[in-house]
């Protein structure tokens, strides 16, 4: 479903990602992992073009993601307009560490508000839709809340069922538990579970070993703007090929 191929991000001098080829099949899991600074929010980031990678090119479903199918006749490969990248964009349901919900809007009206606006769908049906979405991530008594009268981990449970109020067909999370306190981490992480279970494609960048080992596919190790070593949870986990794997998974384990 998603394809990487040779993907480089630079800003400026600093050359963050450095050649990045992955490829994720449909209704996998793979879980992203790695030192600060080595890269994968920057690789998240280009998967959903909230980055433009420097070279290389995403491709979702075959489709190459903020280019024009067909280059021009010159050769040149056409940048798609903006409407169209966003279009590409709301295929793809992105929860980062911290939850970037709306304030001044109960839990359902968070989870209503993108497919009203964005999809153009009528308030009713918008309304079932998040009420069976907060139930699912275990918020049906929820729904009239506001973001300040929930706990974290409510939070993120109320900005995956916004996610997926899109429909999308693959989900990004970006550290989705490590903003939260120790407690609140399983509510969350067993909500993932279940979106797994269910068949969803996800990347997701985690540093709990438990999770990566119970529900990934695959892990992929990343170091330095490179992917270092990739393959199943006990491939990595339990066998790290390299030095750095090993020192990597000493300081989480
Ligand atoms: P962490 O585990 O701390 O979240 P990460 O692996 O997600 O780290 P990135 O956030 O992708 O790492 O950052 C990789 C490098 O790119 C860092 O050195 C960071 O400072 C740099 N970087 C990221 N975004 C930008 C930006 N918009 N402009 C300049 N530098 C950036
Ligand atoms: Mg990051």
């Amino acid at each position: 479903l998603i394809s990487l191929e040779g993907i480089h991000k630079a800003f400026g001098d600093l050359h963050v990602l450095k050649g990045c080829d992955l490829e994720v099949a449909a209704g996998e899991v793979t879980v992203l992992i790695g030192p600060s600074g080595s890269g994968k929010s920057t690789l998240l980031r280009c998967i959903n073009q909230l980055e433009e990678p420097t070279a290389g090119r995403v491709r979702i479903a075959g489709v190459t993601q903020g280019y024009a199918e067909e280059p021009l006749a010159d050769g040149r490969w056409q940048k798609l307009p903006s409407g169209q990248i966003a279009r590409q964009r709301s295929r793809i349901g992105m929860v980062f560490q911290r939850f970037h919900l709306f304030p001044h809007m109960t839990a359902l009206e968070n989870v209503m508000e993108a497919p009203i606006q964005v999809l153009g769908r009528g308030k009713a049906e918008a309304k079932e839709a998040a009420l069976a979405l907060l139930d699912r991530v275990g918020l049906g008594d929820r729904a009239d809340h506001y973001p300040s009268e929930l706990s974290g981990g409510q939070q993120q449970r109320v900005a995956i069922a916004r996610a997926l109020a899109m429909e999308p067909e693959l989900m990004l999370f970006d550290e989705p538990t490590s903003a939260l306190d120790p407690e609140l981490v399983a509510e969350v992480l067993s909500v993932l579970k279940e979106l797994a279970e269910g068949g969803m494609t996800m990347i997701v960048v985690t540093h709990e070993m438990g999770f990566a080992r119970e529900v990934a596919d695959q892990v992929v190790f990343m170091d330095d703007g490179l992917i270092v070593e990739q393959g199943t949870p006990e491939q990595v986990i339990d066998h790290p090929g390299s030095e750095r794997l090993k020192g990597f998974l000493a300081s989480v384990l």
